[in-house]
């Protein structure tokens, strides 16, 4: 027991190092995207999370955008807890079949003008659920969609670059 637990007391950790990620990048972007945003919309995006049926991957890096690291909210970008209040739909994962009918009401719900964003590689087609009998397909085989953001998952980084994309091309 003792030179099991000198072992592990002695060990490096387990856990693999951060990705590099450029910090003055990442702040630029999320300035970017809020200028866009407030010029086109005349205050900060509001964005609502839809996981359609995702392995959870994407929302990590969705997340990923809130957490100490990122901390994009003091850039102005908003999660809302409501499709009542949002600008942006982010939709992730196949759609499945259970969740069909949520995604096209919260689509309804979500007040004009708004913008639909299909993330990740299986929001395009299904990717490597789509032959599931659960599975209903890509997002914009149920709703419409204005941009899709390929990766598996996109990073923060894309992520961004995406919804500036998307912000600046919009009328
Ligand atoms: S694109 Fe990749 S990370 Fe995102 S839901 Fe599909 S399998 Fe998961």
């Amino acid at each position: 027991m003792r030179k099991l637990l000198l072992k592990n007391l002695l060990q490096a950790p387990l856990t693999e190092a951060p990705p590099a990620e450029n910090e003055t990048l990442v702040a630029e972007l999320a300035r970017t995207l809020d200028r866009t945003a407030r010029r086109r919309l005349g205050r900060s995006l509001a964005i609502r999370e839809v996981d359609a049926g995702s392995c959870n991957g994407c929302e990590l890096e969705i997340h990923a955008l809130n957490n100490v690291f990122y901390d994009l909210e003091r850039f102005g970008l908003r999660f809302v807890a409501s499709p009542r209040h949002a600008d942006v739909l982010l939709v992730t994962g196949p759609v499945t079949r259970n969740m069909r009918e949520a995604l096209e009401r919260t689509y309804r719900a979500t007040p004009d003008p708004k913008w639909v964003v299909a993330v990740g590689d299986c929001a395009r087609d299904g990717g490597i659920f789509g032959d599931s009998y659960a599975c209903a397909g890509g997002v914009s085989g149920i709703i419409p969609i204005d941009l899709h953001i390929p990766g598996c998952p996109p990073n923060p980084t894309i992520l961004l670059e995406g919804l500036i994309a998307l912000v600046e091309t919009s009328s």
